[in-house]
């Protein structure tokens, strides 16, 4: 086994990596750009090697800077995590003429399936069924427009260098394709360096489930089950689980012996995932093989009880396999869910900013229940625009979906996040969905559930109560160290108005009346200040709220809402119904900018008259083009900004008039 390995990665994945390594007594070496100077992955290793500014095609892409790296602290092998240089053939080859091992499988592998359309080529050839399309390069519009119509409408305009969800469009006519061309081409240049573009078959509201193998060096190899990531936002999986609540046995196994036949016919020797989309017959198609560690590989890991990254040592150490096919056990259920740096209220627009608060739940290991963080970060550090958005991954395993579903929305309302916009609400939203319990998933589930975007959750009544009782046991706590005595407070939520009263009577518990309902809840667990509160109705029911005091009253987020409660005395809630309602201001005549980011182009100038849909600006942030478009038929008034400026949230790039 190697005794010193170097990390070429950053975040969660570094972090995660490191683990393992020092599990098994190896040495780490961490790489960094002065972004991350202060970065967990770089705490957390034994040595850390500066390579430049932040960058990642300064620093984290450069393979000499990494080589040198190596050559200079003695690692003898490199660990490249998921994105970078993970699937980088020429840094693999360059590795191995330094050499020094590559974690991960061969160079010829990664060239053959790091390109999509290479990929299909194989995989056609391996007698795999693929996604229909053209298998060719297109070189204009023209030709994709030609090529789009053989194939028939909906198509996916598609980078074959892609990742990420990036440099992906749906066209379902030639205008869309026209132009989803021209978008796809420029970001898959400005992502990849590669501009080359395919297209195929878009399979309409199709599952993701995608098969975990794993090769050695002496040709064996198994498929460890598979994982769903059918929920996803732009292309992009947000929450994963294991095994899919959809496979039967025979569709499992012909899935796993055909991505173990792919993986065979490129002599694959490490962990790496063969995806899959999978209609709704259980008809299944090859989409690509990522020939890495995959970012949500911790739900394979729990419903197999095997260290992924472990085994990518073993077999790169050239080890062989011990586990057999046959050996392969999937035991309970597996959830992870990602928490990004995102503002899903703003169609899931990237965030940044300093994590002022950042509290994950308890990890904990039990025989029926596993709660894991993943994290690269840590309170106080900042999330920057250069790389990544994620911020956690937190996953969950108990033996049954409903459990493990059930401790997820339980972590989720306990893991505290402020400073930097996030999708923890979004999450927790979902976990309650009922047809995310039943299962009933596919990848337009989000647009099918919020086809006008997210707004937070809308509460039960019960989730409703859980709320009133928390604000008023609070209140009832703040009174009673005032030295005032009043148990009965009038509650404004969400534009009602609710006459409670609340009491605490010794071994007996607190009394609660809300409204006309009467409840009794055995404890209440919160403290002056305290950003989390717990009610204890009783042995089974005990709901965690995000608690805080703003005014008269509280700000609570639960379940995925967030609402803002009103406290008053009876007395002055009757004056509060004299009081003039505040309007908000009419922002419609403004375009704003929806998230930090660049303005890379403007399409229109003062004077111009723009219809509603018509593209006025694309702004580019974390590396995605995002164009913004006009609301309404109305005359450029004025612009504020010039192109190459880079803009803070609600800058106001034009104004319009009524025309
Ligand atoms: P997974 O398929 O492992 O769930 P994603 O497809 O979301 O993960 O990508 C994992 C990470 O790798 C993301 O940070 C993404 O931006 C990055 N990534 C994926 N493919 C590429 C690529 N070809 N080039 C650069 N970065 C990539
Ligand atoms: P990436 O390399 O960015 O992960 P993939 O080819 O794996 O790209 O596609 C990412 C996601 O986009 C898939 O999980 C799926 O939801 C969607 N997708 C990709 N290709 C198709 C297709 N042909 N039809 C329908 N959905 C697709
Ligand atoms: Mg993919």
């Amino acid at each position: 086994m190697f005794k010193k390995i170097l990390i070429a990665n950053r975040g969660e994945i570094a972090c995660r990596v490191i683990k393992t390594a020092k599990r098994m007594g190896i040495k780490t070496v961490a790489v960094y750009s002065d972004a991350d100077s202060e970065a967990l992955h770089v705490k957390m290793a034994d040595e850390a090697v500066y390579i430049g500014s932040s960058k990642a095609s300064e620093s984290y892409l450069m393979s000499e800077k990494i080589i040198t790296a190596c050559r200079k602290t003695g690692a003898e092998a490199v660990h490249p995590g998921y994105g970078f240089l993970s699937e980088n053939a020429a840094f693999c080859a360059a590795l191995s003429k330094a050499g020094i091992t590559f974690i991960g499988p061969n160079t010829k592998a990664i060239e053959a399936m790091g390109d999509k359309i290479t990929s299909k080529k194989i995989a056609k050839d391996a007698d795999i069924s693929i996604v229909p399309g053209f298998m060719g390069l297109i070189d204009d519009a023209d030709m994709a427009v030609k090529i789009a119509n053989e194939i028939t409408y909906p198509v996916m305009i598609k980078a074959s260098a892609g990742g990420g969800g990036k440099g992906m469009r749906i066209a379902t006519n030639d205008e869309e394709t026209r132009q989803g061309f021209a978008r796809s081409k420029s970001e898959a240049k400005s992502s990849f360096g590669d501009d080359r573009i395919f297209i195929e078959k878009f399979i309409t509201k199709p599952r993701h489930i995608e098969i975990q193998v794993l090769g050695d060096k002496h040709g064996n190899v198994i498929y460890l089950g598979e994982r769903e990531c059918s929920i996803q936002r732009r292309n992009q999986k947000i929450i994963e689980e294991a095994p899919s609540p959809f496979l039967d046995v025979a569709t499992r196994k012909a899935m796993g012996v055909e991505a173990v036949n792919l993986a065979k016919a490129v002599d694959y020797c490490s962990a790496g995932t063969v995806e899959f989309i999978v209609d709704e017959k259980r008809n299944f198609y090859f989409l690509e093989m990522n020939t890495r560690l995959q970012v949500e590989h911790p739900v394979t890991e729990m419903i197999t009880g095997l260290d992924l990254v472990e085994q990518m040592l073993l077999v790169a150490a050239g080890e062989k396999l011990k586990i057999k096919q046959d050996d392969v056990k999937l035991s309970g259920w597996a959830m992870e869910s990602r928490l990004y740096a995102e503002d899903p209220k703003r169609n899931f627009l990237p965030s940044v900013g300093r994590l002022k608060r950042y509290r994950p739940p308890q990890e904990l290991k039990n025989k029926n229940l596993i709660v894991r963080n993943d994290t690269g970060v840590y309170e106080g550090a900042e999330i920057s625009t250069f790389y990544d958005p994620m911020i956690a991954k937190l996953c969950t395993w108990s033996p049954t979906r409903k459990s493990a579903i059930y401790a997820m929305a339980n972590a989720l309302s306990e893991f505290e996040i402020e400073g930097v916009g996030n999708n923890i609400e979004f999450l927790q939203t979902v976990m309650g969905q009922e047809r995310f319990i039943n299962g009933d998933i596919n990848t337009a589930y989000i647009e099918d559930e919020f086809p006008n975007g997210f707004f937070g959750a809308t509460l039960t009544k019960k989730q409703k109560r859980d709320v009133i009782a928390c604000a008023i046991m609070m209140q009832f706590l703040i009174a009673q160290r005032a030295g005032q005595a009043s148990k009965k407070w009038v509650v404004f939520i969400d534009g009602e108005e609710i006459l409670t009263k609340v009491n605490f009577i010794d071994g007996v518990g607190w009394k609660l009346k809300i409204g006309k309902d009467k409840n009794k809840a055995q404890g209440f667990v919160w403290h002056f200040g305290a950003s989390l509160a717990r009610i204890i109705w009783n042995d089974n029911e005990r709901p965690i709220l995000k608690v805080k005091q703003a005014g008269t009253g509280f700000n609570i987020q639960y379940c995925g809402a967030d609402l803002t409660l009103k406290l008053l005395l009876p007395k002055a809630a009757k004056l509060m119904r004299y009081m003039p309602i505040k309007t908000t201001p009419d922002m419609s005549k403004y375009l704003l900018c929806p998230m930090p980011g660049q303005i890379t182009r403007l399409n229109v100038k003062t004077g111009d008259i723009v219809e509603a849909g018509q593209g006025l600006a694309i702004v580019e942030a974390m590396k995605m083009e995002n164009m913004l478009t006009a609301a309404k038929h109305a005359r450029v008034k004025n612009i504020n900004i010039e192109v190459g400026d880079v803009l803070a949230v609600d800058e106001v790039i034009m104004e319009f008039e009524e025309i």
